[in-house]
């Protein structure tokens, strides 16, 4: 199967140990790629020598991550500019801004400042020609109404770990986006996300890990990595009544177009 994982964190801490190692799986399990994320300032650097050191497998793709309140002194130095943004994902290996939107998980709405800095990330987005990795925790309709508004269809964007309802899923699609299938999607209590996925034309899905958190059945609770994508490939497929093989090749060339990867 050649699969691709089009949302990953390979370069957090929990891979310190064996980075090598889960890279040498993904190879193994027939991958064409990943792209990794970094969501702030401190991570860039790191994220842009593990991308150069996989060149042509790893992609890379920087945000300010919008769980991170311009109060947390850990996380946020500063207010993080357009010409920043566009600085950051200017490199050729960068493929994408983000992940960038809104979480009204953590911090209840309306938070102007993450509606701004998502803005800010869309501008920056248009300037480089990229598509956007567009993170909505509680929030997906809001944030499927600020990319209508800001048509930041014209350069594309994913709503990742895409857990909402089919109308949402419509909303996003007429803007222009694709939609980001993550592990969740193969938990017991996840019909609503099976159902949108059902809902959803393949050729608008885009396959996910977000690791390392939310590994799907039968590695859930485990750490999770790039190569268990197959495991939401497989779910995909049966949920579009296809084989697996037919939904990772699908996906994996969603994935090359839609952030301009040549095969
Ligand atoms: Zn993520």
């Amino acid at each position: 199967m050649v699969l691709f994982d089009s949302h990953c964190h390979i370069n957090a801490p929990q891979f310190d140990s064996d980075r090598a190692d889960v890279i040498q799986r993904m190879k193994d399990a027939g991958m064409t790629g990943a792209v990794v994320i970094g969501c702030e300032e401190k991570e860039l650097e790191p994220l842009r020598a593990l991308v150069r050191s996989e060149p042509g497998f790893l992609w890379g793709a920087w945000a300010l991550h919008p769980e991170y309140a311009p109060d947390d002194a850990e996380h946020m130095t500063h207010k993080v500019t357009v010409e920043e943004i566009v600085r950051a994902n200017s490199d050729p290996s960068f493929v994408a801004v983000g992940e960038t939107g809104l979480d009204y998980y953590w911090q209840k709405p309306p938070v102007p400042w993450q509606v701004e800095r998502f803005v800010r990330h869309i501008e920056a987005a248009k300037r480089l020609g990229k598509p956007l990795i567009v993170h909505a925790r509680d929030a997906e309709e809001a944030a499927a109404d600020i990319l209508a508004s800001e048509h930041a269809g014209d350069t594309g964007f994913v709503l990742h770990c895409f857990s909402s309802t089919p109308e949402v899923a419509r909303k996003a699609l007429d803007a222009g986006g694709m939609i980001g299938i993550n592990g969740n999607v193969t938990f017991k209590h996840s019909a609503v996300i099976q159902e949108s996925c059902r809902a959803v034309p393949l050729e608008r899905i885009l396959a996910e890990t977000d690791c390392p958190y939310l590994a799907p059945v039968p590695k859930r609770g485990k750490r999770n990595e790039p190569s268990f994508v197959s495991y939401t490939v497989a779910k995909i497929a049966e949920l579009h009544g296809v084989p697996p093989e037919e939904a990772a090749r699908v996906t994996e060339g969603n994935a090359r177009r839609f952030f301009r990867i040549p095969p």
